[in-house]
């Protein structure tokens, strides 16, 4: 190899190698990846070239240096391949087989062309301190890109080994020169023998680190890009009911007349039953009505109450299979006051079966609120004031169509409408359309606004119908 003195070096060394080849494999068995595989083959076959070095020192042909020498140079290769698979650039297999070969063949040439010893061991260091230098390298590279100590101690021991081989070739270089070997050679040997043991150890170690260090990141990268996605859905969520909040807030005045209509029924009644009784001129059958209606009217109270409840609940987003029929006319229903009071004429031709979504009830129906809110707003621009709502089914989606009579969206700001606070409204904060968008894409679906043919705009809400027999 670099000298044949060195054989009981290359025994001590190769088991060494070989040891710490399966102490990293087994340190990484949960963390094993191609870099782990490269590194630990890189181990095994440098440990078996140098062992076979030191079994077959003397053995001719094949059997012998060059196959150890191939092997271990393999070795170094498959080390070097694992840092740079670390860092995304392998080497191309094909590239590391002509690379062996061309060492293969210059190593053949020396040996038995021109039979040199010293120069052949020369070649060996030469390339060994290279492929050394390679290591050293990539895995400063590491370091200062991860701040990785067991990079660092990589580079750091890889540097001195390639001090020592450095050292090592200068002697062969003059030992050629003389013609005869170094006296100091034997103690090369068994330094630089010294400096190998120490950089395999620390190189292991270091890899290990490198390996375990990464895998901690990649874990708390993953904890933080969760941590980040769950307080980006906790504050859109936040913002929705804020939004929804908002809504009510518009519709107070509508809402109070609302429900000052039934209110105003139920004083009505209990007043007639009063005077009646008081006169009595109250039958039993006229007494039932007065009560009836007084329940009547409590039941639409709390049907508004209620409805007003729900869509204002607070917490986190629920999956159940709604009803987009349902949640549209109950919506329909809440902005009932307002269509009335501003002569909106609706056509809502849904089918009689219902069109089922997975996703949260309260968030969708905002989505629909919303578009209806905004189509109410738009007619109000123009005289002849009409929403026609088409709830139609494709295969795996349903399509929920607001297209309004109003004037549209202006060409020149259409492609800012949807952006986040974009308003043309003097009272607008507009979020709403932002807000909905994000809905959508929490349930997979989609929102579009856009100029309708005739005149008017068109909003398109589109989800993924639920499966049959989903839930
Ligand atoms: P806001 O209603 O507070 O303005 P939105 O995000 O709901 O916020 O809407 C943003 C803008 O999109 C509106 O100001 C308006 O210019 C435009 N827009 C939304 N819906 C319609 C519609 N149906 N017709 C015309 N313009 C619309």
């Amino acid at each position: 190899m670099i000298g044949s003195e060195g054989t009981p070096v290359y025994l001590i060394l190769g088991l060494i190698c070989l040891i710490m080849s399966a102490i990293t494999w087994v340190v990484l068995a949960h963390q094993r990846s191609h870099a782990a595989a490269y590194w630990c083959l890189g181990n095994l076959l440098f440990a078996g070239g140098l062992l076979l070095d030191w079994h077959g020192q003397g053995t001719p042909g094949w059997t012998g240096l060059p196959l150890a020498n191939l092997i271990a140079l393999g070795g170094l290769l498959s080390g070097v391949q694992a840092l740079r698979l670390d860092q995304g650039a392998p080497w191309r297999p094909l590239g590391m087989a002509l690379t062996s070969l061309g060492f293969l063949l210059a190593y053949e040439f020396l040996r038995q062309e021109l039979g040199h010893a010293t120069l052949r061991a020369g070649f060996v260091t030469l390339v060994w301190l290279l492929l050394v230098l390679q290591v050293a390298r990539w895995a400063w590279r590491i370091a200062r890109q991860r701040r990785s100590k067991g990079a660092m101690a990589i580079a750091a021991s890889q540097l001195l080994l390639a001090g020592g081989l450095f050292i090592h070739l200068v002697e062969l270089i003059r030992d050629a020169g003389r013609g005869e070997a170094s006296t100091l050679h034997l103690l090369h040997i068994g330094f630089l023998g010294s400096v190998g043991v120490l950089t395999v150890l620390v190189s292991d170690v270091g890899f290990i680190g490198i390996i375990l260090e990464r895998s901690v990141r990649e874990r708390l990268e993953a904890a933080a890009s969760q941590a980040r996605m769950e307080e980006s859905l906790r504050l859109s969520n936040q913002l929705a009911q804020l939004d929804r909040q908002r809504s009510l807030g518009l519709m107070a005045a509508t809402l109070a007349h609302e429900l000052n209509q039934p209110l105003t029924a139920i004083l009505a009644s209990a007043q007639a039953a009063r005077r009646g009784t008081a006169a009595k001129r109250l039958d039993s059958v006229q007494s039932l009505e007065l009560l009836d209606k007084v329940i009547l009217n409590t039941r639409r109270i709390s049907g508004i109450t209620d409805r007003i409840r729900s869509f204002i609940r607070p917490g986190q987003a629920l999956s159940a299979p709604v009803d987009l029929v349902r949640i549209t006319r109950e919506m329909l229903e809440l902005m009932q006051p307002d269509l009335r009071r501003h002569g909106v004429r609706v056509a809502f031709p849904a089918a009689g079966e219902p069109v089922l979504v997975q996703g949260d009830a309260v968030q969708l129906s905002q989505v629909v609120l919303n578009a209806l809110r905004n189509a109410i707003e738009a007619v109000q621009l123009v005289p002849d004031r009409s929403l026609e709502i088409m709830l139609t089914r494709s295969a795996s989606e349903a399509a929920l169509c607001l297209r309004d009579s109003g004037p549209g969206l202006d060409p020149a700001l259409a492609g800012q409408v949807g952006t986040p606070y974009f308003t043309t409204k003097e009272q607008g904060l507009g979020l709403g359309l932002s807000i909905s968008t994000a809905i959508l894409q929490q349930h997979q679906g989609s929102l579009t606004l856009r100029n309708a043919e005739g005149g008017g705009a068109c909003v398109d809400i589109r989800l993924p119908l639920l499966a049959e027999g989903g839930s």
